[in-house]
Order: C-alpha cells, then structure tokens, then sequence
C-alpha cells in the first residue's frame, strides 16, 4: 500500500509517499514559506534521480498540497501514475492531550477533539489541522489517519506526570507532563529490543532522541513510564536552542534585570538558550560545536560538556525509575552521528556495568551496537524514522 505521510507547520509542509510493503520512501520533499512565496523540493527516491526545486506561489496549504501530487504523478519526477495509487495518508500531529493514547483514523469528531488541544500546542496543532483539512480537499474519500507526539507517553503513571503546582491547576487546566517525540520513541525502542534481543514485553530501556531537540525517555515492558520533555517541549535537558530545565525564579530575575516581558522570556529560553547561547551564539549544531572546541573555543567545548552531564544525569534517573536497565538506544541528528557525544554521556554511566566499544562507537547514522559483548547494559544506535513509524501506524488502522 502506498501512504504519504504528512508532517504540516505554520509555513512549511513536510511528505514522504512510502511503500507500506518494501517500507521504502519512494519520494521525499519539503513546501517552504507557503504563504510567502514558496518552494517545493522534492526527491523522487524511487526514480534515482536528484532533487528538484520548483519556486511557484503558495498562497495556501491547499496550494501546497496540490503542487506535490502534482510532483508525485509528473511525467519526468514523479514516482505514482495516479493519485488513486494513494491509499491513505498518516498525519504528524504534535499533541493529543490526554484525549489520545495512540494514533485514531480521522472523522469530523476527532478533527473537534484536535482542535480542542490547540491552546496545549498553539505553534502546531493549528497548523497540523490545516494540513488536515488540505489533504481532505484534494484526496477525497481516502482515510487518513493521526499520529500524535504525544500518544506514547500517556501511558506515564501519574507520579512520573504530576508537577508539584496546586492540584486545581491540573484539574483546570490539564498542566500536567505529557512529553513529546513519542513516535519516535515508540520505534526505536522497539527496533531496540528487536536489535538486542530483548522480549520486549519484559524489558527496561531508556531512549535518548538527541537532536536539535532532545528528550530521553524510559521504556517499560514496551511502555513510555517517564520523559523529560514536559508540558511542552522546552523541558528537559538543554537543546539547539532551548534552555531545558532551569530554576523556575531565574525567570523573574532575569526580566527584571533586562526588562522583559514574558514573550521576550519566552524567545530567550526557546531561541536564544541550549548549547547555542552557552557557547555564547557560536552555533546550535553538534559538528560547529566540535570543530570549535577543537581550535581552542572553551565556550563551545563547555557547552558539549553540559549537554553529555545532563542527557547522563536522565539516564542515571530512569535507570532508577525503571529499578534497572537491559538496553539504552541513542538516536536523532546528534544522538546517530556524533559518537564523542555519546562517549561523554557513557562515561558517567560505567557504574551500570556499561563498557563501550571505542571502534563500534565511532558509527555514524547506522543500527550498530557501541558496547562491548560482555556489557552488563546493552548500548545500541537506532537511527529513527518518524515518516516510517507514522505510515505503519496508518497502515494498521486503515
Ligand atoms: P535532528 O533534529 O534529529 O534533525 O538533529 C539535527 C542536529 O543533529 C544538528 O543540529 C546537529 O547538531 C546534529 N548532527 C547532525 N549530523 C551530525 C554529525 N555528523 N555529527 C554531529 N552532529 C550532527
């Protein structure tokens, strides 16, 4: 079966058409600045041909929908004779709330529940509603299905999800941790278990998705029992950009000292903070980070220490959320590629009986293990594929 895969933003629109069989992308592409002007770059995987870039207007969603099926059914680039090759479509959708705990086709009713999580997400679910409601416009009659960020953690007991605030603000305003990368999350630590050969129903992993944004998560039985991200994901360890954790009073002090308000507060620990503001605006990317502590940078290098101590201090909780662990993934852009990342954050973490395999950890962007065959704790890289896990969730459901 043939499934896109979409994953809409407020100006941008992501897709990847996916053979549900081979599981292989047939085609990739990415709609930028619609409502500006517009671009399309599109890849058609299937054919072997390089990617193309098409600058058109793209006054709307709807737009944009159209020009990619107009690229997925073009004579030259496209890889489908016809849009009716097109099955179903998966939806990335950032929150579920804690209306839902996995993935749901989508009628009229679950269009209203979405909607009822916009003020959760205002940044993204507005604009994965719109993405909706453009695919149902130019694909009528297929089922399309939603994947929520936030579906695999809802299975957290409520003491991993509680914060220490009055109990009617939870009750009022669901403030609560609800934590975020669950699609991702929920395959890698199957692809874990499978990898480490591990029953996966009987199992404790922890999952470290370490990106441009980053959360760990601790895996029971094949259930999320903990995040870091939180109520958004600004929580955590410190990001690209973003801050993670911080005492809560330093943000008063701080827009009382530089005269703030609170969206000014709210840009500094979203934009302006993580690894890029404590390596004093060098850069939020893991490989600038490293040639710059290798020239001498001591900012840049101290902020790639930073990153290692916190992911390892998560680690070291879940370890004991979990009473132990069998297997620890590392996955995303950093987590993939970047193996003296992954040799600072398993430095701390020898207590567990966890010894590293210095050539294996040198991997790049491949499943491989990093620790040695007698490690008490097995280490693996997973990479991730969030478009896949998405279209075997729509496969299952349609
Ligand atoms: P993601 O959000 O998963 O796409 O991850 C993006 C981030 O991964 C980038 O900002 C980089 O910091 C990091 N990254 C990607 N490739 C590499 C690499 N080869 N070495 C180190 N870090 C990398």
């Amino acid at each position: 079966m043939k499934v896109l895969v979409i994953n809409c933003g407020s100006s941008s629109l992501k897709y990847q058409l996916i053979d549900s069989e081979t599981e292989e992308a047939l085609a990739s592409g990415l709609c930028e600045r619609i409502g500006i002007d517009g671009r399309l770059v599109h890849k058609p995987i299937a054919k072997g041909l390089d990617k193309i870039t098409i600058e058109a207007e793209m006054k709307t969603h709807e737009t944009a929908i159209q020009m990619v099926l107009a690229a997925l059914t073009d004579k030259e680039h496209g890889v489908i004779e016809h849009l009716d090759e097109i099955k179903a479509v998966g939806h990335r959708v950032v929150h579920g709330g804690e209306k839902f705990a996995s993935s749901v086709v989508i009628t009229d009713e679950v269009v209203k529940a979405i909607e009822a999580c916009n003020e959760l997400a205002p940044l993204h679910n507005p604009a994965n509603l719109i993405g909706i409601h453009a695919c149902q416009a130019a694909l009528p009659g297929v089922p399309m299905v939603a994947v929520f960020d936030t579906a695999f953690h809802q299975t957290m007991p409520k003491k991993a999800y509680m914060y220490g605030l009055p109990l009617s603000y939870y009750e009022k305003y669901k403030i609560r941790r609800y934590g975020f990368h669950g699609t991702s999350h929920s395959f890698v630590s199957k692809e874990l278990a499978k990898a480490a050969g591990l029953d996966l129903k009987q199992s404790k992993m922890i999952v470290c998705h370490l990106g441009n944004g980053s959360s760990i998560s601790a895996v029971l039985n094949g259930e999320s029992v903990d995040t870091s991200m939180g109520f958004t994901p600004l929580a955590g360890v410190l990001m690209g950009t973003r801050s993670g954790d911080i005492d809560p009073a330093i943000m008063e002090y701080i827009m009382k000292k530089e005269n703030k308000d609170i969206d000014g507060m709210m840009k500094l620990l979203n934009k302006d903070s993580g690894v890029y503001g404590l390596s004093g605006d060098l850069s939020s990317d893991f490989r600038d980070l490293d040639s710059a502590s290798k020239e001498g940078n001591e900012a840049a290098a101290n902020a790639v220490q930073v990153f290692a101590y916190q992911v390892a201090k998560y680690v070291g909780a879940y370890a004991a959320a979990l009473n132990g662990v069998d297997a620890i993934a590392f996955t995303a852009g950093v987590g993939e590629n970047d193996g003296k990342v992954r040799g600072l954050i398993l430095e701390h973490l020898t207590y567990l009986g966890i010894t590293v395999d210095a050539e294996a950890n040198q991997v790049r962007g491949e499943k491989k293990m990093i620790s040695t065959a007698d490690s008490k704790v097995k280490v693996y890289v997973i990479p991730t594929n969030e478009e896949l896990a998405i279209a075997r969730e729509t496969v299952a459901l349609v």
